[in-house]
């Protein structure tokens, strides 16, 4: 994600506080049984660590999921899901199960643009299946997740609560802040509403067993207010009026659209089979395979049009695209891979000559930056340009979208970086975004580099290289001088309120980077990103996995240099400085990347 507006992040460095022995989630229980006497429980409602203040309320366990079909039945005029609408959602149980639950965001406190949607039915494997919507309970309570006590489902911030209760629990759920003018810690303390949709089949599901679930419903589908007041989700798109729906999500907001396990690490398959108004066009993740025209009938007086987009790949949850609205779509085939250009029909040619010159830059970009990260690991790759004013540029897979109408070149290359760092090999948790938002940023550097390369006489020339080193090192070295509040923040330890507006999530693992392509060597760590690629592509992968590749391409590779390299990792990922960084700030690398140096000592190249 890109964001518009970078908000001056609140009050970030307070220390984590487990509360609770930690005896883990009593969902759990059962999974070490393999006897036809295993135990069944309910899974976990939350795939969140114990202690966990960022989005503690999403994620469920007890089941891997696998294959989602969307089955929307949309009407853009009146911007609702009508009857017929519905998912089915195909997951494998890791345990036995008597319950099990999903995210849902169907109503807000946001009358406008909130969500206002209804559960119709749910069925497991064909039967129907009894649901309710519960409050999440904070991760790791040991009153087990249906809790009676009040002060275990309260949102916050931080760890514990807090709050007017002084509550000493750790947050149930991230606040939903009103605006982006509403005090970081002005919610902390009220009650998480009830997005917990917990799912009890006629039968326990056997661990092992896979299962398909279908959830239909209707109703409008609408924004998130997360907890930097920002929101994401389905926008409604209505210039030209009743146009349809603008789909951005980061992190949370898919649910506020389809019920899903909504956290990253949650990667299954996708089939879109979207029937919406004649006329309009539907945009999601993979491969368009069909379109299929429809008579008029009684929900579509004029007509409608089923659209087929087939994602083989597994998408986590906060990529998932789906827009509809009237969109000049195209298509193209280069290298092997099909790129998609959507935009808003309703924008004016010169606006639109403009974002077509801009989008037709990505097979190049695609190119450029593979030479650094491997070969593209998708089968296509696309952009829409929608005209809602989200507030942010997002890395949705195969289909970047470009809010307000407009796209540039730069948030270009940062977006299609993702598609390899955070599409392709997701964090494992929400605390990780700086992994994936660092290379995002690197990859905006790489580019500031690349026309630096360009005017010195090209890629193929020495004064183009020396000068695409010097832009990396310069970059590094500036940013590295940076004042303020640059390094008061541990990367790996944001809030919600800071998550998406820091420089501890972009310009600090950015650099990082820089540092890290130093340290290798230039080779050494091209190799270093394809292995991630290898390795973890399709699925996700931690702080440790992602440090442990680095450390297997050390070209000095001694207990000594070990050592250093967990030193860097910990300085920069993971520790927060006083403001301007002080002289405890991280001089492996600094001041500057001629400063001290990785290699001094024992550690010796
Ligand atoms: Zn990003």
């Amino acid at each position: 994600m890109a964001s518009h507006r970078y908000a001056v992040a609140g009050a970030l460095s307070f220390a984590m506080i487990l509360a609770g022995g930690g005896s883990g989630l009593p969902g759990l229980a059962g999974t070490g049984a393999a006897h036809d006497h295993e135990r069944c429980s309910a899974g976990a409602h939350t795939l969140a660590a114990p202690g966990s203040r960022l989005y503690p309320d999403t994620g469920n366990g007890g089941y891997t999921s696998l294959h989602t079909g969307v089955h929307m039945v949309y009407d853009a005029t009146s911007n609702r899901f009508l009857p017929g609408n519905h998912v089915t959602l195909t997951d494998r149980a890791t345990q036995c199960l008597t319950s099990f639950s999903l995210d849902f965001e169907r109503g807000s406190a946001n009358a406008s643009a909130g969500p206002d949607m209804a559960v119709n039915s749910v069925t497991v494997d064909g039967k129907r299946a009894a649901f309710r919507f519960v409050q999440p309970t904070y991760p790791g309570d040991r009153h087990g997740q249906d809790d009676p006590d009040p002060l275990a489902h309260e949102a916050s911030q931080l760890n514990p609560v807090g709050g007017p209760a002084h509550n000493p629990l750790p947050p149930a759920c991230s606040p939903e802040l009103p605006s982006t003018g509403a005090a970081p810690n002005s919610a902390n303390g009220t009650q998480c509403p009830a997005n917990k949709l917990v799912i009890t089949p006629s039968a326990p599901i056997r661990r092992g067993e896979t299962f398909s679930v279908t959830v239909a419903y209707t109703g409008r589908p609408g924004v998130h207010n997360d907890g930097d007041g920002t929101t994401e989700g389905w926008f409604r798109s209505n210039r030209p009026k009743g146009d349809g729906g603008f789909v951005t999500t980061e992190p949370v907001g898919t649910e506020d659209w389809m019920p899903l396990n909504d956290h990253p690490s949650a990667k299954p398959t996708y089939d879109f089979d979207d029937t919406v108004n004649a006329g309009r066009t539907v945009l999601a993740n993979g491969v368009l395979v069909s379109r299929e025209h429809h008579l008029p009938d009684s929900l579509f007086p004029h007509g409608s049009v089923t659209w087929h987009w087939h994602s083989a790949a597994p998408v986590a949850s906060y990529l998932v695209e789906n827009s509809v609205g009237r969109y000049d779509l195209a298509e193209r085939t280069v290298g092997g891979i099909r790129f998609y250009q959507a935009q808003a029909s309703s924008l004016s040619a010169a606006r639109k000559a403009k974002n077509r010159a801009i989008m037709s830059k990505q097979p190049d970009i695609t190119r450029f930056e593979s030479m650094f990260t491997g070969p593209f690991p998708f089968t296509s790759d696309g952009v829409v340009v929608g005209r809602p004013s989200a507030s942010f540029e997002e890395e949705m897979q195969n289909m970047i979208t470009f809010a307000g109408g407009e796209i540039d070149t730069d948030t270009l290359y940062h977006e299609n970086m993702h598609q390899w760092w955070g599409d392709h090999v997701t964090e494992a948790s929400y605390n990780l975004t700086f992994f994936k938002e660092g290379m995002a940023t690197f990859g905006e550097f790489l580019f500031a580099a690349r026309r630096a390369q360009a005017q010195a006489g090209g890629p193929g020339s020495e004064a183009g290289r020396r000068a695409f080193q010097r832009s990396l090192v310069r970059r590094f070295n500036a940013t590295y001088a940076s004042k303020g509040r640059f390094w008061t923040a541990a990367p790996s330890n944001p809030t919600p309120h800071g998550l998406f507006s820091g420089s501890a999530t972009y310009e600090r693992p950015g650099i990082a980077y820089i540092a890290l392509r130093q340290i290798l060597g230039k080779s050494n760590y091209v190799q270093a990103l394809r292995e991630v690629q290898r390795r973890y592509g399709g699925g996700v992968i931690t702080e440790a996995q992602l440090e442990a590749v680095f450390h297997r391409l050390l070209p000095t590779r001694n207990p000594a240099c070990h050592s250093r390299l967990d030193q860097f990792f910990t300085q920069w990922f993971d520790t927060a400085y006083q403001p301007g960084g002080g002289a405890r700030r991280p001089h492996i690398t600094g001041p500057g990347l001629a400063g001290p140096g990785f290699y001094t000592g024992t550690c010796t190249r």
